[in-house]
C-alpha cells in the first residue's frame, strides 16, 4: 500500500517527476472531494483521464486511473499528480475539512454583502475557471 503523505518512498522517481510536472502544470482540470477523503477527479494528458483516490489512516486506500498503466493497477503519473494536488491543498483529514468549514463560515458572516459581491465580481474577471463554476452554479 501507498503511504500518505510521504508517498514518494515507495513510488518510481520517473512517474514521480512526470505526475509532479502533471501537477505542476496544472493537468489537472477538476477535482472533487466527493467524500471525507475521497477524491475524483479529471487529469489531462493525450487525452482526459478519471482519477479516483481515497485516503484514510496514513496510506492511500484505494485509487484508479482509466490509462493504460492505470488500468493494470499500476501508480501512473495522473493518480501522482493528484495526490500532490491534495497534498498540498492541506485538506486531508475530516479536521482539516472541518476547521476549513468553520473557518470559512464564520469569516463569510462578517463580511457585508457589497463586499462579497464586489470581490466575486473582481476575482470571476481575472479568473476564467472560477468563471466558469460561477456561472454554472448560479447563472440561468
Ligand atoms: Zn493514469
Amino acid at each position: 500500500m501507498l503511504p500518505f503523505p510521504n508517498f514518494e518512498q515507495v513510488i518510481d522517481t520517473k512517474i514521480l517527476s512526470a505526475g509532479y510536472r502533471y501537477y505542476a502544470y496544472q493537468h489537472i482540470i477538476e477535482i472533487t472531494l466527493k467524500d471525507i477523503g475521497e477524491w475524483v477527479a479529471k487529469v489531462k494528458g493525450s487525452q482526459i483521464y478519471d482519477v479516483e483516490i481515497k485516503l484514510g489512516n496514513g496510506y492511500v486506500e484505494y485509487f484508479k486511473c482509466d490509462c493504460a498503466d492505470g488500468s493494470l493497477g499500476e501508480v501512473c503519473k495522473h493518480v501522482v499528480a493528484v495526490l500532490y494536488h491534495i497534498r498540498e491543498s492541506q485538506m486531508q483529514t475530516r479536521e482539516d475539512f472541518a476547521a476549513f468549514n468553520t473557518e470559512v463560515q464564520t469569516m463569510l458572516k462578517d463580511i457585508p454583502k457589497e463586499d462579497m459581491e464586489a470581490f466575486m465580481v473582481s476575482f470571476a474577471s481575472q479568473n476564467k475557471n472560477f468563471r466558469e463554476k460561477l456561472m454554472a452554479e448560479f447563472g440561468e
